[in-house]
């Protein structure tokens, strides 16, 4: 076998074996918080990764906001970034971090991709991007707390922050110390003709909802001020519903043929944003960019503190 030959198979085991790793854990019973510090290290110490400075890009929200199924969208793009149709075959079932219908809850924590990307800047700096799921629970199960101690952990250590809601805004469920850039994702928009679909409409439309009134609770006059504080980049995009295939078919696979142009057109849209290498932003801390391997430290770090 040639060594470009090698080199190609490799690859194709690579991305065979690509999964959803569970690198934070959440214990129901106790309200405990593990690491998987090994889990961890295997993605963010392989060698051709681990002296880059990192992007984090990860996505939260509660249960069944669509996490899943935008991530895979975000690695289809990932893995044909070359590529102008790299939204993927029409008759084609999505597959990468699992997603599926129903209302069974699922695990709560924080998930990553086992491939870390290897993406060139056009500024000529080299980044390794990590894309992760964050998984909390607006349930009676889990505390408040809970779902405040995990986004504040995903927030801590990304650079990208994609917090989904759908058809609202709630402010009232966000919470503490967030960074770089924080983008709001709400779904099943349904007023384009108020806030039209896309960047845009969800500027002005965070515009007003960020605004503070005198006649608001003070609490939330204060979430608004802190929110502005704390990260140095607060987007928002607003994206159509995907049609009722996507939202009620028990047998949907993720197929483009069955989901709203609509929806398609502004996925387009919305994942460059997020993801082209001239928009991708290194994670700081402190002012300074973090590699791979400072994140499993910072990881670690940021634990004990929410463990205490
Ligand atoms: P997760 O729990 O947040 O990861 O949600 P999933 O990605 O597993 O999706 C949960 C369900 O919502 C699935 O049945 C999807 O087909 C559906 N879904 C995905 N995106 C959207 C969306 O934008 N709007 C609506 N209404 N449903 C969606
Ligand atoms: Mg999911």
């Amino acid at each position: 076998m040639s060594p470009e030959e090698e080199k190609a198979l490799l690859s194709e085991e690579d991305a065979l074996s690509a999964r959803p790793v569970q690198i934070v854990v959440a214990h129901e019973d106790d309200h405990a918080f593990e690491l998987d510090e090994a889990a961890l290290e295997r993605i963010l110490l392989q060698e051709h990764v681990r002296d880059l400075n990192v992007v984090v890009v990860s996505v939260a929200g509660a249960f069944r906001k669509g996490k899943s199924f935008l991530l895979d969208f975000m690695l289809r793009f990932m893995y044909n970034q070359t590529s102008c149709s790299w939204l993927g075959g029409h008759e084609e079932p999505l597959t990468g971090f699992t997603w599926r219908g129903g209302c069974e809850r699922e695990t709560t924590g924080i998930l990553a991709w086992s491939d870390v990307f290897v993406v060139d800047k056009p500024d000529g700096s080299r980044v390794a991007v990590l894309l992760i799921d964050t998984q909390g629970a607006f349930d009676s199960q889990s505390t408040i707390k809970d779902c405040a101690t995990l986004f504040a952990l995903s927030t801590m250590t990304s650079s990208v922050q994609l917090f989904t809601e759908y058809g609202r805004l709630a402010l009232e469920e966000i919470y503490e110390k967030p960074f770089q850039t924080l983008m709001f994702l709400i779904r099943d928009w349904s007023y384009p003709y108020e806030h039209p679909y896309g960047l845009d409409g969800g500027k002005s439309f965070l515009e007003k909802r960020l605004q503070v009134k005198q006649n608001q609770h003070e609490e939330l006059q204060n979430v608004r001020k802190h929110i502005h504080s704390c990260f140095s980049n607060i987007g928002c995009f607003l994206l159509p519903h995907p049609g009722l295939k996507v939202a009620t078919n028990p047998n949907f696979d993720g197929r483009l043929t069955d989901i709203d142009d609509d929806f398609k057109t502004e996925l387009v849209n919305l994942v460059p944003i997020l993801l082209s290498p001239k928009n991708l932003v290194e994670k700081e801390i402190g002012g300074s960019k973090v590699t791979c391997r400072d994140l499993v430290q910072y990881f670690k770090a940021y634990m004990k503190i929410y463990q205490g």
